[in-house]
């Protein structure tokens, strides 16, 4: 039996769950983040692009962290157009037509993580729109000595501190920092849990839904994120265990604009239990916990975590490690079936990186296949006809050939 889209079953113990979180990823006016503005006066909302930001820092200042990932396929793009050419992704796009729409307004500003030249240049257009707000480019180092890139990335956290600081952000403390990590270390531990569940029993927990209770956690406090997860874990375990023939597959490839949900469950549809994908990379993008001890500096404790347990990305110097090692590690370390390549069109680090990727699948004999999506996409049915044919193949030849 393969998985087909169903209607939810009343019965599920964790709907309530996933209803929750289905409203919270569906408001792109950001209405939880206004309530959590009138629970805390004075205090600041930061939102910030894809891939990586250090929440801890911001939360340590008192500030609220938002992730934000565009305007998905529920904004129509009225303004956002004119400011890009044709030949680029979509996301810049959407998240400025939603800056000019008003539904960013109850966020007091942004970070741009250095992850390509059309995030570079989004930064910069925000700073001239939007000369009221404050708009900063994060540069991640691409050096990994801590002594060079490590305090490189010390003096731009330090830089971002006192940036909001002035802007009335609490004063900084190490000690709530350091809070601050730990609650980020325990979330994380809490989405990892969902992951092993994903990988060891993906019928209990569809790609889907994980999605949708992972990004919840762009707009809740870590605390209540974490929270948050652990009911979704606990309702998942009581489900009845059902067994589908499907193949296991890892997505790679839309680490900053996200696929719409329907092109994910498309992929489930087609007979494919997604059990690892870089989704919303910038919430796992760390490996393990952040260590930090009780008198250590916080600052180089997030800057050590980034320097030596950063994903393996395309927006990441790998040195002379091997590109696709991390790769081909994670599809044995989830066992597997094959890779599906979702990036989003136009998308450099992303398609860029692929062709390296795919050479390092064929070397270790693990099928592939690839598709490029647009945030908007609304049509599925040639996806949903690769993708069937895919798991069809690997299942029956255990490649794609
Ligand atoms: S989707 Fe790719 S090209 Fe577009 S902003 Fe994100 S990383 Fe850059």
């Amino acid at each position: 039996m393969s998985h087909a889209e169903v209607a939810p079953n009343p019965q599920d113990p964790a709907l309530p769950v996933l209803e929750r979180a289905r409203r919270l990823v569906d408001d792109l006016r950001f209405g939880e983040v206004s309530r959590w503005k009138e629970r805390n006066p004075g205090k600041l909302a930061i939102g910030y692009m894809p891939i990586y930001v250090p929440r801890p820092l911001l939360e340590g200042i008192g500030c609220l962290p938002v992730a934000v990932f565009g305007g998905g396929d529920q904004v129509d793009i009225i303004k956002g157009d004119s400011f890009y050419q044709s030949y680029i992704c979509h996301i810049p796009r959407s998240t400025l037509e939603l800056a000019l729409n008003g539904s960013l307004d109850s966020l007091d500003g942004m970070l741009f993580p250095s992850i390509c030249d059309v995030i570079r240049n989004l930064s910069g257009m925000w700073q001239m729109l939007f000369p009221e707000k404050y708009a900063s480019y994060v540069d991640l180092p691409q050096n990994f000595d801590p002594e060079l890139g490590g305090r490189f990335y010390v003096l731009d956290l330090q830089r971002i501190l006192r940036d909001l600081e002035a802007r009335g952000a609490a004063k900084y403390d190490p000690e709530r920092l350091r809070a601050a990590i730990r609650a980020e270390n325990s979330r994380r531990a809490a989405l990892a849990e969902l992951d092993l569940l994903r990988v060891k029993e993906p019928f209990r927990v569809r790609a889907s839904e994980a999605y949708l209770v992972a990004r919840t956690g762009g707009v809740l406090e870590t605390a209540e994120h974490e929270r948050f997860v652990r009911e979704f874990v606990a309702a998942a375990r009581e489900r009845a265990p059902r067994v589908y023939d499907n193949v296991r597959v890892l997505v790679r490839g839309s680490f900053c604009e996200q696929p719409p949900l329907g092109l994910i469950k498309t992929l489930e549809s087609a007979g494919c239990d997604i059990v690892d994908d870089d989704f919303q990379l910038g919430l796992r993008y760390i490996e393990g916990d952040i260590e930090c001890g009780p008198s250590d500096d916080p600052l180089v404790a997030l800057s050590n975590a980034f320097l030596r347990r950063g994903q393996a990305t395309a927006s990441r110097y790998i040195g002379d490690e091997e590109k696709g090692a991390a790769l081909v590690k994670s599809v044995r370390e989830v066992e597997a079936d094959g890779v599906i390549f979702a990036a989003a069109s136009f998308c450099d680090p992303a398609l860029l990186d692929q062709p390296m990727l795919e050479t390092a699948l064929d070397r270790a004999k693990i099928p592939h296949t690839s598709l490029k999506f647009a945030e908007n996409t609304g049509q599925f049915q040639v996806i949903r006809e690769q993708a069937g044919a895919f798991s069809d193949a690997v299942k029956l030849w255990g490649s794609a050939a």
